[in-house]
């Protein structure tokens, strides 16, 4: 990890940089060479605007989703259908989905999966303020929006028991052939769900 002849100051800010997904210690050494290089014009607007989202930047407190505002602009929005809300593992799946503008609903974020392996218990996730949520009267349908991961489905699963009680419909994603997907390119694992998740044409 340590840098040759680099100070205390530049091994600070490598080792922060190294904790981001997707950068090691020799991407993070190369990022920090290049917000050394772009002072102005990067690096210190980038410290600032930092400083900017760490004061200002909170977690929805109905559905956990990151904004400057409490209830964020998702909940506050008057124009989404306050019947149907869709739950997500993550803010960046919330975000992907509102992307792909194919839901029009509320969100739930649960801030991760069920996994025995990571230790992660049910009292870890956003779980109890959703079966709040889906308890409330013009809330018909709950749609997990989860992982195809094992986890993923663990956890689909246990939400489907739990939300059983409050008398809503629970729908999940299809699973199967991506857009633009080729059969013969796909795992099996993927075409066999596609098949299982067949609709009339
Ligand atoms: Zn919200």
């Amino acid at each position: 990890m340590r840098s040759a002849s680099a100070g205390p100051e530049i091994e600070r800010l490598i080792t922060l940089l190294a904790k981001l997904p997707g950068l090691g210690p020799r991407s993070a050494r190369r990022a920090a060479l290049q917000l050394l290089g772009k002072r102005d014009v990067l690096m210190r607007p980038l410290a600032d605007a930092l400083a900017d989202a760490a004061d200002k930047i909170q977690a929805c407190s109905t559905c956990g989703n990151l904004d400057v505002t409490d209830p964020c602009a998702v909940c506050a929005a008057p124009n989404r259908q306050d019947g149907a809300i869709c739950v997500v593992e993550t803010v960046g799946d919330l975000w992907a989905l509102e992307r792909a503008g194919a839901f029009k609903g509320r969100y739930h974020v649960l801030g991760g999966v069920l996994s025995a392996l990571d230790g992660v218990r049910p009292e870890d996730l956003n779980i109890a303020r959703l079966v709040e949520r889906a308890s409330e009267a013009d809330v018909t349908e709950i749609v997990l929006a989860l992982n195809a991961t094992v986890d993923g489905q663990t956890t689909a699963h246990y939400l489907a028991d739990k939300l059983e009680p409050c008398g809503v419909s629970v729908t999940s994603l299809a699973r199967g052939v991506p857009v633009g997907g080729e059969l013969d390119y796909l795992d099996d694992g993927t075409l066999a769900a596609a098949f299982r998740s067949r609709s009339s044409v």
